[in-house]
């Protein structure tokens, strides 16, 4: 058994070494890397915000869960395959990328919930005090170091049961999980840079009706303000995504019915929606899509890691590879700085370096897929993608 196993919780008096606010695949990362090396860790999901549906993990994940210990239980079972990626991208025409020749074989679409919630088990197992339904309301910071930290669990929304509740804890260092919420760090007057206001629309689609477009691939297709995508999800349902900018006059739909009417002008995608009876009563989720990142992911008394320090354009594909990437390593330098062999802060500027080189390789490549669509080069929302400035 390591140190870890043995489940160590808050002591008598209620002290951490560090606190993870957010229990998404950054968070969980984080706080398993932490535990497995012996470390004292409350791990805090808040389980609020929109569902995230139809998201794609690609292969190389499979790394990285070994390295953090996971192996591939989170991928256990509810997961779909993903063979290939299509897309209709710089012209009419799908172009197809198999992933039979991928070393690490095909990738995944996700039942985030289902993901999520294995991995934080995987921190629990590996000695993390586990908090889930539980927000971190405030964190205030001691003159002499350390962090008390207020925490409101809510009723567990399948049941509606338990109270409500709060609990006051003290640790060394928080960890900000949170997503793109950064609610550690917006409070820590960091500098927050948004580069672009892509946005999303989302409509989930009934089971299919007929046969023929069951393929197990993600589709992404251009059009003149943004591009769209769509996946199978499990039980034979899809989901279908607009993704353009939120300030250009018109073109994100108000409602399912307009969403749907625009999908229909599309080629690909709406050849495989026709295949869906239309939704019913649905619900047109937006979510934001924008890149955006800290200019520093780290504090006094704080690091932050996944989306909180750098969000992706789902474009990418990356999201969720680099919340994981960076919940260990970020977890891995903070455990080398509390060892107190880190005088020089060597291990949190290695850390901040390795952000900025992800950083970096992102925005290169984000313009590189961007500049290969050259059809509507005269309409903001390529142009901006040509030429970007901060949002
Ligand atoms: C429309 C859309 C589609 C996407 N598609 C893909 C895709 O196909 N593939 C991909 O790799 N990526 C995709 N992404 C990106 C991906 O969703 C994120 O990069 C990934 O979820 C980041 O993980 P995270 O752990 O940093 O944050 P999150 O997954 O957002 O987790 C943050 C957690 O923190 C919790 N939290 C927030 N505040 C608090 C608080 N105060 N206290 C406690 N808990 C708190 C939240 O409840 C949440 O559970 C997509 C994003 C969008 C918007």
């Amino acid at each position: 058994m390591t140190a870890g196993q043995a489940g160590r919780r808050a002591d008598g008096g209620g002290h951490v070494e560090v606190v993870v606010v957010g229990g998404g695949p950054a968070g969980s990362a984080a706080a398993l890397t932490l535990a497995r090396a012996g470390r004292t860790v409350l791990l805090a999901d808040a389980g609020s915000g929109p569902p995230k549906i139809g998201e794609a993990l690609p292969s190389a994940a499979r790394v990285l869960l070994h390295d953090l210990g996971a192996g591939e239980r989170p991928l256990g079972e509810g997961h779909l395959p993903c063979y290939a990626n299509l897309s209709a991208w710089g012209s009419p025409a799908l172009h197809r990328v198999d992933f039979i020749r991928d070393p690490h074989g095909p990738g995944w679409h996700l039942d985030r919930r289902r993901f999520d919630r294995a991995l934080r088990e995987e921190a629990r197992a590996a000695g993390a005090e586990l908090a889930e339904h539980t927000a971190v309301r405030r964190a205030a910071r001691h003159p002499d170091g350390g962090w008390t930290v207020t925490l409101r669990r809510r009723p567990a929304p399948e049941t509606g049961t338990g109270p409500a509740d709060e609990r006051v804890v003290r640790c060394s260092w928080l960890v900000d999980a949170s997503g793109r919420r950064r609610a550690i760090a917006v409070h820590r007057r960091t500098v927050h840079r948004r580069t672009d206001r892509l946005v999303a629309g989302c409509l989930e689609l009934p089971p299919a009706t007929a046969d023929g477009w069951g393929e197990l691939s993600s589709l992404v297709e251009a059009d003149g303000d943004g591009w769209w995508y769509t996946a199978l999800l499990p039980r034979g349902r899809r989901l279908v995504a607009y993704f353009t900018d939120a300030d250009l006059a018109g073109p994100l739909p108000r409602d399912a019915a307009e969403f749907t009417r625009l999908m229909a002008r599309t080629s690909h995608v709406a050849a495989r929606a026709a295949a869906h009876p239309p939704p019913v009563r649905a619900l047109l989720r937006r979510a934001p899509a924008h890149s955006a990142h800290l200019d520093s992911p780290t504090g006094d008394g704080w690091i932050a890691v996944g989306d909180a320090a750098a969000a992706f354009d789902p474009i990418s594909s990356q999201g969720i590879l680099t919340a994981l990437h960076t919940g260990m390593t970020g977890a891995e330098a903070l455990h080398r700085h509390l060892d107190g062999d880190d005088a020089e802060d060597g291990a949190l500027t290695a850390y901040r370096t390795n952000v900025a080189a992800l950083l970096a390789a992102y925005r290169r490549n984000h313009r590189a897929v961007y500049a290969m669509e050259r059809r509507w080069q005269d309409r903001p929302f390529w142009q901006r993608r040509l030429d970007p400035t901060p949002a």
